[in-house]
């Protein structure tokens, strides 16, 4: 890797399969894109693709709504365009907080002046909707933050009820969807998310580096009726907005290769009809549980709350969780991700997103962990392999 006489050696990282937290694997086609001829960011041609963009957004996000872009930044500048162009110093903020990525969200909010109020919820569990309307009674908040697929946990949190409840409050609901968009459904005007953010490298199978957010016509209000200017320059929402729409006027140059990757990652989801793609996921999921079922693992997350897109599975007792990691990559090129926050050197957090949510990728990591947890010395119960297998003969 280093030099070596003055020269460096190739750049060849070898092959991965990425099941980890994100990213996830990306389609030959998108690696196509990103090789695609540059044009300058104001280019007539770049001016269609940004526009295509927009369009194939707003399919993924299940949305009319018009401000729907991607920012040139990963997830976590998403979650920040959204809460720095809402919050204003003073204004009380809600944020439920289950995991790593509900806790940045609270940290964002206070960042930015806003007055927040945590609700704490249980480990591995989505917050019901009463957690929330007992919440909702001793406070008045503009915005309630919510985390759709809590990476660090794997618990999927349902949206539409505590949507309905935060409505009744009058506050605005912000959703983080970066590792649910595109892997399971996220039905943003249906359900009535106000403001919403993701990111193009879990389910989206893009490279890291973009953050799609949407907003509907009362986040646009309430951001124009602001009193005070955006506590961020570059990420303030109507100047990008300024160049993404209308007039084009310059804000910074736009990232063209990684946005040329988005729209050819995007026209593979629309090819493959979104509804399509979640039933993939969902069957992924089903076969990847009956295998770790088999082998005698266990999950982090109770069967009825768990992410299709992402799942810790725990490391068993007298089992290094790292080294079983270290000999995945090294041995067969897999990338798991370990446990984040709470689970920390328990786990193994294991990503179906995307492209990397497939039969084969499946079937190889059942495998190989199979293997690799035996060369360790742990007693696998039966065959992850056979009982995945079961699953996908059964299915259509
Ligand atoms: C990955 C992730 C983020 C952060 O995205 P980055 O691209 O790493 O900045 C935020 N929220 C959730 C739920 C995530 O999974």
């Amino acid at each position: 890797m280093t030099a070596r006489n003055g020269s460096f050696a190739p750049l060849d990282p070898g092959r991965r399969i990425l099941m980890g937290p994100g990213p996830s694997d990306m389609h030959p086609r998108v690696y196509q894109a990103m090789g695609a001829p540059l044009t300058g960011h104001l280019d007539p041609y770049f001016i269609g693709v940004m526009d295509d963009t927009k369009v194939l957004l707003r399919y993924v996000f299940q949305t009319e709504n018009d401000l729907t872009i991607p920012i040139s930044a990963t997830g976590s500048a998403g979650m920040e365009t959204c809460i720095c162009n809402l919050v204003e110093p003073g204004d009380e903020v809600l944020v439920c907080v289950g995991g790593v990525f509900g806790d940045r969200m609270a940290q964002m909010v206070e960042r930015h002046g806003g007055r927040l109020i945590r609700l704490e919820g249980a480990s591995g569990r989505p917050f019901t909707p009463d957690q929330v309307r007992e919440a909702l009674a001793g406070c008045r908040p503009k915005l309630v933050g919510l985390v759709h697929a809590e990476t660090s946990t794997g618990v999927l949190q349902p949206l539409e009820e505590i949507i309905r409840i935060v409505h009744e409050h009058e506050a605005l609901v912000l959703v983080d969807t970066v590792a649910s968009l595109g892997g399971t459904p996220v039905k943003v005007d249906e359900w009535g998310i106000d403001v919403c953010y993701a990111g193009s490298q879990k389910c989206l199978s893009a490279p890291p580096g973009l953050a799609p957010v949407t907003l509907n016509e009362r986040a646009c209000t309430a951001i124009s009726g602001r009193k005070t200017p955006v506590d961020s320059w570059y990420l303030d929402l109507s100047l990008i907005n300024a160049y993404w729409d209308g007039d084009r006027v310059y804000h910074h140059t736009a990232p063209v290769s990684l946005i040329y990757a988005l729209r050819e990652a995007l026209v593979l989801i629309h090819e493959e009809g979104l509804a399509t793609g979640h039933a993939r996921h969902a069957l992924n999921y089903e076969a990847f549980k009956a295998g770790i079922d088999a082998m005698g693992l266990g999950f982090f997350v109770d069967a009825p709350h768990r992410a299709p897109t992402i799942n810790p599975v725990l490391s068993p007792d007298g089992v290094d969780e790292a080294s079983v990691r270290r000999r995945l990559l090294e041995d067969y090129g897999i990338e798991l991700g370990g446990g984040l926050g709470a689970l920390k050197g328990k786990a193994w957090r294991v990503g179906l997103m995307g492209q990397s949510s497939q039969k084969d990728h499946v079937m190889l990591c059942l495998g190989a962990l199979e293997e690799t947890l035996r060369a360790e010395g742990h007693e696998v119960a039966e065959s992850g392999v056979a009982a995945a297998s079961a699953v996908y003969a059964d299915s259509p």
